[in-house]
């Protein structure tokens, strides 16, 4: 019975590995979900392998933040792997896809972390329709030109920057009635070292990346939370 069904997930990650190298990313993402999803979480390597795989194939149709998380889960599995390699030449430094250059990687950290405040305090935590959407966007925008003129964003290193970002506070008018900020927000504490996690620190998973780009990384708002 369990050879059966592990023959079959064979199948289906071969035939995921087959349609990448025809250039079929549609048919070998979904044939690589189903080898991920039925791979056995204990198969550590294994898993590690399909996802680096289901990474490529994702990033072939365009879906980078789910490839760099595909590739973050993927590294964490097997710190020594192709999966760790290209993560790091893949992910900036605040564990989302790199884009063409550091200004743009920083506003886009930016954004997403006062999309992130802004969501929390609305009574859904999402956006009602367009017309928010633009006007929140418009707001960040402005804040983030006024941070970078007053602020050598530039001349600090990253963790720094996270720092700065995530005390800048955008004076968003009450678009609709907010709430208070959720109360469940998760702070990670290293207990080994008596205080909160640190941006720099090696994260607390082992996979030795720092916090910032392993488990604390930034998510992009359109990533769901599963690969
Ligand atoms: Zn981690």
């Amino acid at each position: 019975m369990r050879a059966a069904r592990t023959d079959e997930t064979n199948f289906e990650y071969r035939k995921g590995r087959r349609a990448l190298a025809s250039h079929d990313a549609a048919t070998a993402l979904r044939a690589l979900r189903s080898a991920v999803a039925a791979c056995p979480a204990t198969d550590r390597a294994e898993l590690a392998r399909r996802l680096y795989w289901l990474s490529i194939a994702l990033r072939r149709i365009g879906k980078d933040g789910l490839a760099v998380k595909a590739l973050s889960n993927a590294q964490r599995l097997a710190p020594r792997s192709r999966a760790r390699t290209l993560y790091e030449r893949f992910a900036n430094g605040y564990g989302m896809p790199k884009s063409s250059c550091v200004e743009h990687d920083d506003y886009r950290a930016f954004c997403s972390i006062q999309i992130r405040k802004y969501l929390e305090r609305v009574p859904d935590g999402r956006f009602a329709d367009q017309d928010e959407i633009d006007t929140v966007l418009t707001m960040i925008a402005d804040a983030w030109l006024k941070l970078y003129a007053s602020t050598a964003i530039s001349s600090v290193d990253c963790d720094e920057k996270l720092r700065i970002f995530r005390e800048a506070g955008v004076a968003f008018p009450a678009l609709r009635e907010t709430r208070a900020a959720r109360p469940g927000r998760v702070i990670v504490a290293d207990f080994y070292r008596g205080r909160t996690q640190r941006t720099a620190d090696r994260c607390l998973c082992g996979s030795g990346l720092p916090y910032r780009m392993c488990c604390g990384r930034i998510r992009p708002l359109y990533e769901s939370d599963t690969v």
